[in-house]
Order: C-alpha cells, then structure tokens, then sequence
C-alpha cells in the first residue's frame, strides 16, 4: 500500500514539478530584494556592492550547472571609465558574468541583462536633485533584469529539454557608464560572435502598465521576427518596436549585424532615482512578460539560424 501510495504521489508531484520551472513571482521578489536592498548601495560600478553584486549572479550560473565562459571562471573582467561627473577615482575595475549551457547545437542564444546601477549618486546621470551619498536602488534598472536573467537560466537549464541551440547568460557590468560591458563583450568575445543566433535583452522589466503593455524592441532586425512573434500572447500585454539600437545593451550586438530583442515596461517617475525601489517592483507581471519571452525564444529555435536586417 505504502509503495503504490509513493507511486501515485510521484505520479501526481511530476507535473508540478515541470510547473515550478516556470519564471516564479516569489524568486523574481527574492532576487530583485537582495540586488536593490540598501545594503547592495546601488551596485556602483568600482564598488565592493557591484562585485558582490556579480558574485550573486555567478552562485546562480553555478547552482543551474552553466559551463563559466568568462576569461577567469564565470567572469570576464574589464575597466570603465566614469565621464559624466569629474572624480579622482575615475578608471573603475569590474565584470561581465557570463554562463553557458552547451546544449551541443551549431548556434548559440545570447540572453542579457546588466547587473550595475548608479550607486551613492557619485558617477553621474542620477535624476535626483542632490544625488551625493543617496542609494540608488535600481529594482527596475535593472534588478528586474538579472531577476529576468536568472529565472531564463534556470528555465533554459532544468527544463530537461535539450533544444536546439546553446544559450550564454551575460549579466553586463557599466552599462550606465555607457553600454562599456556588453561592447566589451562584443569586440572580446568568449564564443564566436559568427556562431549567435540572436541576442535578448532585458532592462527594465518590472514596472509593467496594463494600460501600454511590455514594449518589445528590435522587431526589425531579424526577418523572421514577424512569423516567430505569430500567435504569441501571455497574461501580459505586448507590443513591438523595430529599432535595434539605442537605450541598453542589445545595441551593442546590433552594430555587430546581430537580431536583437529588447524587454522593457517603460519610463516612469522614479527612473534614475533613489525611489526606484524593490517594492514597486511588479513580480507576478514580471513572470508573465518572460513566459512570453521563452515563447517568443522557443518559436525562433524551431527556425534556422535568424537572417539580421538593418532597420532604416
Ligand atoms: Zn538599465
């Protein structure tokens, strides 16, 4: 009785199981928490809080058994330098992170999101009126993307699917000073820029308004978009923008003719301020938009290789 009890309850628990690898409300609020928390001081670049930052993320990559793909372990260091405001400090040491799930496929997705953040309002472009020595949170910018990042690595890794391409998870580090990670990146790559499929980014992603829907950029850089986007829809409303360049990282494997794609909930009050915070982060829409995320990347895989187009 006992075993057949056992039986049926593994029977039952196994759909469950598939369920909880879904993007996951709770954990995206975990993950935003910890990286927007005071403690984390707004992830400055140069900063002790920026290298913790980055070695969250890579305890993750760790945790879903991604390969490191770095250039020392999980991490691809580099240096940035602050322009906008004049400090003596201004040469700043830190990293990408970058994981990959090798899934034996000729061609590899690139999935993306930075890590850092304005800091204590020292290295330039805060939105407040006295910025110096203020927390800069940064829960929509970009804790809501790591969250992203993380929730599709650990999706992509425990689905127990082997799909059809490899996937490298890169949480960019300066992206404030100027997209300086993810242009790193690209003219020091750690796989060959010619075997990417196409690259997703997410940069603000976690103040979704149902009224104007989860803008979804670089619908004009790839051919195929238009039949890889048919008959996709979620819990979240979406919408889409040819451009390919211009506001975050994607912009970056743009100018190297690479599709890209561009997750972001849009502008509001508290951009770029210390009030960016993690309790008005929206995690259940969070989860929503990366189930369309993962429909819209599990449409494309069914394609071959993606054709860029320049958008005009
Ligand atoms: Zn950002």
């Amino acid at each position: 009785m006992k075993t057949v009890l056992i039986c049926l309850l593994s029977f039952f628990t196994t759909p469950l199981f598939a369920q909880g690898i879904r993007p996951d409300p709770e954990r995206i609020a975990k993950h935003v928490n910890k990286l927007a928390s005071d403690k984390m001081k707004g992830r400055g670049t140069g900063s002790r809080e920026n290298k913790k930052a980055s070695e969250y993320v890579a305890r993750a990559f760790k945790k879903y058994s991604l390969a490191p793909r770095g250039t020392t372990g999980y991490y691809q260091p580099f240096t940035a330098k602050i322009r906008r405001v004049v400090v003596p400090d201004s040469i700043r040491e830190t990293r990408n992170v970058i994981g990959f799930l090798d899934n034996q496929a000729p061609y590899t997705i690139i999935i993306g999101a930075h890590f850092d953040h304005l800091g204590m309002g020292m290295q330039g472009s805060s939105k407040a009126e006295k910025p110096e020595g203020q927390i800069h949170n940064g829960a929509d910018d970009n804790a809501s993307g790591v969250a992203g990042l993380l929730e599709l690595a650990r999706y992509f890794s425990e689905n127990g699917v082997k799909e059809s391409c490899n996937f490298l998870f890169i949480a960019f580090g300066a992206e404030e000073l100027g997209l300086v990670g993810s242009r790193y990146f690209v003219n020091n790559p750690t796989i060959p820029l010619n075997q990417v499929n196409f690259m997703s980014n997410m940069d603000m992603i976690g103040r979704y308004d149902p009224a104007r829907g989860v803008g979804i950029g670089g619908f004009g850089t790839a051919s195929e978009w238009p039949a890889v986007f048919e008959g996709v829809k979620g819990d979240a409303k979406f919408f889409t923008d040819k451009a390919g360049s211009g506001g975050s990282d994607h912009g970056s494997f743009y100018t190297k003719n690479i599709p890209v794609l561009f997750f972001h909930t849009g502008g509001h009050d508290d951009y770029h301020k210390p009030t960016d915070d993690p309790a008005k982060v929206d995690s259940k829409a969070e989860a929503a938009i990366l189930n369309i995320e993962i429909a819209i990347i599990e449409n494309a895989m069914k394609l071959p290789r993606l054709t860029f187009s320049e958008v005009k």
